[in-house]
Formats: structure tokens, C-alpha cells, sequence
């Protein structure tokens, strides 16, 4: 396809506004997918993403259309319809996304609105200057309020109400004319043909057979199958050893030029050697300057991953080398807890990346995982002038710390303007400082905060949830850092202190957190022969005790009460084999204690 009837974009939307719906529809109309071959959600491959609704990984999809102008004449098109992920966690793989396209679709459910983590990603959009189409989905939804939400994104994009497109994935109503819309509205690519070849790489999948599948987009020059190609972040070189398109299957092609979008491979087994928003060029007469906009992905939520039955250790470590073949941003290492025994510590992107990788552990590859409360990374300035980097509580220095300095959030959340009050309040005790507010609507408001990492990975956004009825939606960005006064709070049974619930917190909450946390290990911890203190210290000054009292001789204490119906499944296999108990000290405890005092609920 000549460049002037290419047209890159990509659809910004946030989870459940329809995406992959209308994506579906994308591909009926323009043929790539036929009917019978149809199922819900196509380009959504991933089974956990399926079933959780969200697209992980970002595809791209090539279509052709044909628009057929004044004259009559009918010209075919080639649209690249490249796959965003919607979540928080993926601003960096959004970020290179955008970059590969000239046009964004701004899709919006007509009876929600916008919302926090769309509108960071519309700002984003038009940061890299790309044209916005801005969409109306699901008119056909009784409670569709569209003129109300057109007003509110026509003012956003700065278009009139009327020019706000409608449309419904779900009947197909207005997609033929959104997709001439994309044609007529969005440029055609731009490039030098006869530039050394420089293409953007968006996204990187491994795949069992072929190895690493690269998507990319290319903006200068040509390339072509069997090249010998140079990945610039690292010089490392490979042999191209097919390249092609995507529509709906790969589909290998004799190269890719300008403002083309496709895939490649080249038999390498791990992502890490293809790299999100790294530059391809060719060994040979290759370019000498990168693409901007290349960055390393970097963890910045941690969390100690141990399995249930330590005989899984070796399984886990083999669980984990498989998963970070597709995945750049995940790293670990081996950690010892004396309360949890042997594991990994875990770096994540965020919270939802957390998860995720917890979820494909105990589902694909059948282990039952505990995890510790996720922290995020200190830097630490001691009195001698070391510095220190601390990833996990328990490793926080014994030594004079002149200053801590912890990484700080952008926040943005929109909300309906009843709930301002409760937000800010929120916000203040979260350790927030108002940057700015915006009404959208008459009704709705965008708050801006500074908050720390710390308070949004540990309940933030469950309080933010429950106290506006679900209304309220947040997107953060983390932007730097700032000192604070943070101290170690440390638990200890009988004088012992138990490495997984070690915490750093703000110093104006070390005594609610050690007071919360003995009240939980009170009631989950059996009495023993003996009678137990449990302390909360700072250091070696106790800030809160409670006491196990001794078993009497009547009592048949089998019980360790407690709220621990979250872990219920896990329980249950516990309990069809032996007790696991866990010495401290003298204290033997269970190791289903552990699990309930670290699950939040
Ligand atoms: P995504 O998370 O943005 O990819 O959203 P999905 O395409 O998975 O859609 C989320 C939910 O909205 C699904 O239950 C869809 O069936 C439904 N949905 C999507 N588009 C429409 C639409 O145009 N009309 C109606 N009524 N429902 C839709
Ligand atoms: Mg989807």
C-alpha cells in the first residue's frame, strides 16, 4: 500500500467502554474475520484477560477499507488498528503505542462518561499531537445519556457536541462511518524512504513456538525479509527471519516501509532482547541515531511471593523464568523469610501487574502462593553519607538514616462533585497534596494530587472506591521522589521479630499500624503452653503490646478465630494434609496465621 493510503490509530477507552466489542465489529465489516470464525472479543487472546475483560497486550491488527470519494471513485485503504492496553500499571507500553499511530479513537461509554485513566491516556494523545476522533459507544444502551457526554468530551477535545461521533459496537450502528471518519480525518504516515531504516518497536510477545513475536512500526526506510537487523538500545544483532502484517493471522510479507505496521521474528527466546520502544535498524549502512522516547521498563511495587508448601519452591523459580520470557518489567530474586521460608522477591509494574502475574501463578501453573503486603522502593541517606537502596522492609538499615526519600504519584481522579468532600478527605489522610481542580461538567471533577506510591498500593484505591459508591475513577503516574519521615514498624512474638510483617510507614502511623496489626496476630495465633507478648516496635522502642495468654489446662484451644474467609480454598487443602506450623522463637505458629494477618481483608 502506497504511504498516502495508510492510516494508523489506535482506540484509547477505558475497561468494559466497549473496545474489543467494537474492534470485533472493525474486523467483521472490513472482511479481516468472517463470521463464522467470530467470537467475542478476538483480538483478546490471553484466557485471563478474557475472563477479567482487560487487554494486557497491545496487537495490531491490519484492515483494508475502501472510501469512495466525490467522484465516485472507490480507493482501498490500509488501516492499522494497533491495540492499547487500557490499565494504569501500562502507561509506558500506551506511551509506544501512541507513538506508532497518527490517530487515536477516544471511545467513551455513553452511559458512564469518561474516566480518569482515559482521560490521562487522551492527554498523553495529544502530548504526541495525534489526531482525535472522539466516539459516543453503546447508544443503543437505554440508559445512553449521549448529548450529556458529548458536551463533556467535545469540550475536552475541543470539538462541537455535534461532531462527537456515535456509534454501538454491540449493533455495528455508525462503525462503516467512524471508519471513513478514520480515513478522512487522520493523516497518512510520514518518513523518509531513503533514510537508513529506523522502526518503533510497540510491543513484544513470546510465543511457544516461534519464540519472540516484535511489533513494530516503521518510520524511515524499509525492511526487508532475511536482513540482518540491530536492535539500537543494545546493538545486539539478529537475523530477520520473517516479517510480515497481521490480518487477522500472521501474514509474511517481502518487508515493511514507511508508516507500516507489522510483526517480526527473529528466534530470539526472550523479550528482554526486543524491547518495548526500542529502536530496529539494519547492520548494515543502519541508522546511527534511535527513535526517541526509549525508556527501561522499571518495577516499582514489591512483594515477597512464597509457595504454601515449600516443596513448590523449585517450581515457582521455574513458574517465574517462564513468565519473564514474556515480560520485560518483571524481576525477582530469592528471599529467605524466617516466618514464610524460602521464595522470590517480586518487582512489579504497579498493583494490577501484581496481580496479574499472581493470578497466572496459582492458574497456569497451579501453585498456591502467599504474598507479603506490597511495598514500594526507598532510597535512604545514612548519617555517614551511604547510600542505600531498600526493597523490602526487613531490610531496612539498623544504622542512623539522615533522610528517606520515597517515590511520589501524580494522581488523577474524576469524580461526581458530591463526593469532592469525601475525596479530599481521603486524599489528606492518604498524605495528598491538592494540585489543582477542574470541573468537566457541571457534575463531575477532576481532582489533581501529589500522593506517595506507598498510600496508593496499600489501600488507596479500595477506600476511594467504597466511599463513592464506585463512582470515583483514578489514574496515577509516578514522578519522582520525596524525603519523608518514614520509620520500620517491626512485629515481634516473645522478643522475636517476624521479618514478613515488617513495614515502613509513616511516622504518624506507626502506632495505628502496630496496634491494628497485634489485634490481628492476637486472634490468629493459638495459645501456647506459656504466655506470648506480642510487641510492636520502632527500633527497640515498643510502641504497642497484647498478650496471648497461657492455654489452660481445659481448654482445647484449636481455634484461632479471626477473619479468614478470603483464604477459605486455600484452608481447606491445608487442612487434608498436615498442620504446617512455624516456629518463632518457642512459639509454634500456623502457618494459616500467616496467610489470614497478610491478606487485607
Ligand atoms: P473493553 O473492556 O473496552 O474491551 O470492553 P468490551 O468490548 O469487553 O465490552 C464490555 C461490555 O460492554 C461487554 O459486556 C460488552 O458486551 C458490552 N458492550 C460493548 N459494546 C457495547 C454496545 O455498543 N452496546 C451495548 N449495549 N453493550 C456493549
Ligand atoms: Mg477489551
Amino acid at each position: 500500500t502506497p504511504v498516502e493510503r495508510i492510516r494508523n490509530f489506535c482506540i484509547i477507552a477505558h475497561i468494559d467502554h466497549g473496545k474489543s466489542t467494537l474492534a470485533d465489529r472493525m474486523l467483521q465489516l472490513t472482511g479481516v474475520v468472517d463470521e463464522r470464525a467470530m467470537r467475542a472479543q478476538y483480538l483478546d487472546r490471553m484466557d485471563i484477560e478474557r475472563e477479567r475483560g482487560i487487554t494486557v497486550k497491545s496487537q495490531a491488527v491490519r484492515m483494508p477499507w475502501g472510501v469512495t470519494d466525490e467522484s465516485g471513485r472507490t480507493e482501498a485503504y490500509a488501516l492499522n488498528m494497533i491495540d492499547t492496553p487500557g490499565h494504569v500499571d501500562f502507561t509506558y507500553e500506551v506511551s509506544r503505542s501512541l507513538a506508532a499511530c497518527e490517530g487515536a479513537i477516544l471511545l467513551v461509554d455513553a452511559a458512564q462518561g469518561i474516566e480518569a485513566q482515559t482521560l490521562a491516556n487522551l492527554y498523553l494523545a495529544m502530548e504526541n499531537d495525534l489526531t482525535i476522533i472522539p466516539v459516543l459507544n453503546k447508544i443503543d444502551l437505554p440508559g445512553a445519556d449521549p448529548d450529556k457526554y458529548a458536551a463533556e468530551i467535545g469540550s475536552l477535545v475541543g470539538v462541537d457536541p455535534d461532531d462527537v461521533l456515535r456509534v454501538s459496537g454491540k449493533t455495528g450502528v455508525g462503525v462503516p462511518e467512524l471508519l471513513d471518519h478514520v480515513v478522512r480525518t487522520i493523516p497518512a504516515p510520514t518518513g523518509d524512504p531513503d533514510a537508513p531504516c529506523r522502526a518503533m518497536i510497540f510491543d513484544s510477545v513470546y510465543d511457544t513456538y516461534r519464540g519472540v513475536v516484535t511489533y513494530v512500526r516503521v518510520i524511515d526506510g524499509r525492511l526487508s525479509p532475511r536482513e540482518r537487523i540491530a536492535m539500537m538500545s543494545t546493538l545486539a544483532q539478529h537475523d530477520l527471519l520473517e516479517i510480515g502484517v497481521i490480518s487477522p493471522e500472521p501474514i509474511p510479507t517481502q518487508g515493511l516501509g514507511i508508516g507500516e505496521v507489522g510483526y517480526l521474528i527473529t528466534g530470539v527466546k526472550d523479550v528482554r532482547q526486543s524491547k518495548v520502544g526500542d529502536t530496529v535498524t539494519t547492520a548494515r549502512t543502519g541508522a546511527t541515531e534511535a527513535l526517541s522516547g526509549y525508556s527501561d521498563p522499571k518495577p516499582m511495587v514489591f512483594s515477597g511471593l512464597f509457595p504454601i508448601d515449600g516443596s513448590d519452591y523449585p517450581a515457582l523459580r521455574d513458574a517465574l523464568d517462564k513468565l519473564k520470557l514474556n515480560d520485560a518489567a518483571l524481576n525477582y530474586e530469592p528471599e529467605t523469610s524466617t516466618a514464610l521460608g524460602f521464595g522470590f522477591r517480586v518487582g512489579f509494574l504497579g498493583l494490577l501487574h501484581l496481580e496479574i502475574i499472581r493470578e497466572r501463578l496459582e492458574r497456569e501453573f497451579d501453585l498456591d502462593l502467599i504474598s507479603t503486603a506490597p511495598s514500594v522502593v526507598y532510597d535512604l541517606t545514612m548519617e555517614d553519607g551511604t547510600e542505600i537502596e531498600v526493597l523490602n522492609p526487613s531490610d531496612f538499615p539498623e544504622g542512623k538514616v539522615r533522610e528517606i526519600r520515597e517515590p511520589v504519584t501524580r494522581a488523577t481522579i474524576l469524580v461526581p462533585s458530591e463526593y469532592i468532600g469525601t475525596v479530599m478527605e481521603l486524599c489528606q489522610s492518604k498524605r495528598g497534596n491538592l494540585r489543582g481542580m477542574d470541573y468537566l461538567s457541571e457534575d463531575r471533577v477532576e481532582l489533581r494530587y501529589t500522593l506517595p506510591l506507598a498510600e496508593i498500593v496499600f489501600d488507596f484505591f479500595d477506600q476511594l472506591k467504597s466511599r463513592t459508591k464506585g463512582y470515583a475513577s483514578l489514574d496515577y503516574d509516578v514522578e519522582g521522589q520525596q524525603a519523608a519521615d518514614l520509620v520500620k514498624v517491626d512485629m515481634l512474638l516473645q522478643g522475636e521479630a517476624v521479618d514478613a510483617f515488617s513495614a515502613i510507614v509513616h511516622r504518624d502511623k506507626a502506632y495505628n499500624y502496630g496496634v491494628e496489626m497485634a489485634g490481628k496476630l492476637k486472634n490468629l495465633i493459638p495459645r501456647q503452653q506459656f504466655e506470648v507478648p506480642i510487641q510492636a516496635a520502632i527500633g527497640s522502642r515498643i510502641i504497642a503490646r497484647e498478650n496471648i495468654r497461657a492455654m489452660r489446662k481445659d481448654v482445647l484451644s484449636k481455634c484461632y478465630g479471626g477473619d479468614i474467609s478470603r483464604k477459605r480454598k486455600l484452608l481447606e487443602k491445608q487442612k487434608e494434609g498436615k498442620k504446617r506450623m512455624k516456629n518463632i522463637g518457642s512459639v509454634e505458629v500456623p502457618q494459616e496465621a500467616f496467610i489470614a494477618a497478610l491478606s487485607s481483608d
